[in-house]
């Protein structure tokens, strides 16, 4: 299909994407496939103040009849799989089979979403108090603004939005300026969905267009409640302070630097799949992409060679064509910080392995690379950071405390992973004295979640938790009840006030 017609098959008119001045590039050629009108400060203000009124409606809406419209959602979602996959696709460069699992990722957190409609419980708790019963609600919060990245242009917003909807906040996304179409395509299928529930307030799901000042309006606002924030640790540390400053709520889900232990005792047939799938996978361009490897000695004779041979026989290309594993990047830009931390890491006493740059004759314009393998003395100053491309650095170990040591000395902290087939050294892994991560897996790689866990990560990347679990709280108020049902008066802690 040509660009255009994946474009039309998503349900996007030539008028929703032409006549603007935010110019949409697709890195599968790096051509511009759209021109999108922006929204002005006064057009966000607008659409703040519409989603103030929705909520008024929408926090008294009984929740199962909130979770209705997400089920509505979720079957729109699944009609429109192929064409929002293949625009995924198209617009952030991961090949189309990981473009339908984020569309997948989406319509699994509506079902998710449907059940807690039904599930948003409190506690009782004892109180001290004869004739006394104490317990825990929870209600809406307010508007819910999304910013999110370019490497997931629909998942992470759904699993926001979704949450978002069955606790009774409206929600205003701002995607990504680098992949804004998926973003449109979606808002339409929930319009199709809001159409269908009937009773929708007008502004409760809305899509805000524009660059990083579009995303600092919608954190200003006193009247957006919280803010759920996808990217770059340098984004977070903006939208962290401005909400700080107001007392707003904020989810982060920053940058990661995800790194994988493997032991002596390790199936390594299985740890090369893993290895490859989440180091090169979306072109080494996920949150939870595999950067760093950390081999036992021992073994290291045994798994880098075979490494070595897989990468070489990976094929780079167009992410919509069959058989292709890796597709491009996602901008020159891109490009350019994949070859400048080559250098760095050369400069560093690195071994460089791959990382030449693929497809230029047919694609000047676009980004493509071979994933490379990177041979380090030890964990030095570019490892330390997250370069956005598919560079896995590989450094040796001798004790296992020293290679969780190892994998712990990063300022980032979303996911790891271990791969032994001994039980000791994976629930040593898992424990306090383990990794420090928000996600740690045993035999599996550090990407590829599933949406009934708690998604996010420590240290710089920010804390914040999405999805499953009881990550919908951070969607609602806590609010402590005391009622009083006897006929007296008695304070807590026996405090005596006789007037
Ligand atoms: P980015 O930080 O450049 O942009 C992300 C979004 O933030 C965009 O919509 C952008 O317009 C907006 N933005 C930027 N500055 C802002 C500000 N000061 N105030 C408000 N909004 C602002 O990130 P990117 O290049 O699109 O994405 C890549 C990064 O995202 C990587 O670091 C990756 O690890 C991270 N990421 C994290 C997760 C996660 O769940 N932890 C998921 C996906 C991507």
């Amino acid at each position: 299909m040509t660009p255009s017609e994946i474009l039309e098959s998503a349900g996007l008119a030539k008028s929703d994407i032409t006549g603007g001045t935010l110019d949409v590039f697709t890195p599968v050629d790096g051509s511009v496939i759209a021109r999108l009108k922006t929204h002005s400060t006064s057009d966000v203000d607008a659409m703040i103040a519409k989603a103030k009124t929705a909520f008024k409606t929408w926090k008294s809406t009984p929740a199962p009849r909130r979770g209705e419209l997400v089920r509505l959602l979720g079957e729109e979602l699944r009609a429109e799989k192929e064409n929002l996959g293949r625009l995924v696709s198209l617009e952030c460069g991961k090949i189309y089979q990981e473009g339908l699992g984020e569309v997948q990722e989406m319509i699994d957190i509506c079902d998710l979403a449907v059940g807690l409609s039904r599930q948003l419980f409190g506690l009782t708790i004892a109180s001290e108090r004869p004739g006394h019963a104490m317990r825990e609600t929870w209600h809406p919060m307010g508007t819910c603004a999304i910013i999110t990245a370019f490497n997931f242009p629909v998942a992470p917003w759904a699993w926001n939005a979704a949450l978002a909807l069955v606790c009774g906040d409206p929600v205003i996304w701002k995607p990504s300026e680098k992949a804004p179409l998926s973003a449109l395509a979606t808002q339409i299928i929930c319009d199709r969905a809001m159409a269908r529930f009937g009773d929708a307030p007008e502004g409760l799901i809305q899509t805000v267009i524009g660059e990083r000042d579009t995303g600092e309006t919608l954190t200003k606002s006193r009247d957006v409640a919280i803010v759920s924030a996808t990217g770059s640790t340098r984004m977070g540390h903006a939208v962290g302070a401005a909400l700080a400053e107001r007392f707003g709520r904020c989810i982060l889900e920053l940058g990661g630097n995800n790194a994988m232990i493997v032991t002596p005792s390790a199936d390594l047939e299985m740890a090369l799949r893993a290895i490859v799938f989440s180091a090169v996978g979306t072109a080494g361009q996920r949150c939870t992409s595999l950067r760093r490897l950390i081999v036992h000695e021992d073994i290291y004779d045994q798994l880098l060679p075979r490494l070595k041979t897989a990468y070489d026989g990976l094929p780079v290309g167009d992410p919509l064509a069959d058989g292709i594993l890796v597709g491009p990047l996602i901008d020159g830009a891109a490009l350019t910080a994949m070859t400048n931390a080559l250098e760095q890491a050369k400069t560093e006493g690195g071994t460089v392995h791959g990382g030449t740059r693929a497809m230029s004759d047919q694609y000047p314009d676009a980004a493509y690379m071979h994933p490379a393998i990177v041979e380090m003395p030890g964990q030095t100053d570019i490892i330390r950071q997250e370069t956005f491309a598919p560079i896995l650095y590989v450094m040796k170990y001798t004790d296992l405390d020293a290679a969780i040591a190892l994998q712990n000395d990063v300022p980032q902290g979303l996911s790891s992973c271990i791969f032994s087939t001994d039980v000791r050294e994976a629930e040593y892994f898992l424990s306090a004295a383990g990794s420090d991560c928000g996600i740690a897996n045993v035999n599996i790689g550090p990407s590829g979640a599933e949406i009934g866990g708690a998604f996010g990560g420590e240290k710089e990347t920010g804390g914040g938790r999405e999805s499953g679990s009881d990550a919908w709280r951070g969607y609602m108020r806590r609010q402590t009840n005391t009622v009083n049902y006897s006929r007296d008066l008695p304070l807590a802690q026996g405090i005596k006030f006789d007037i």
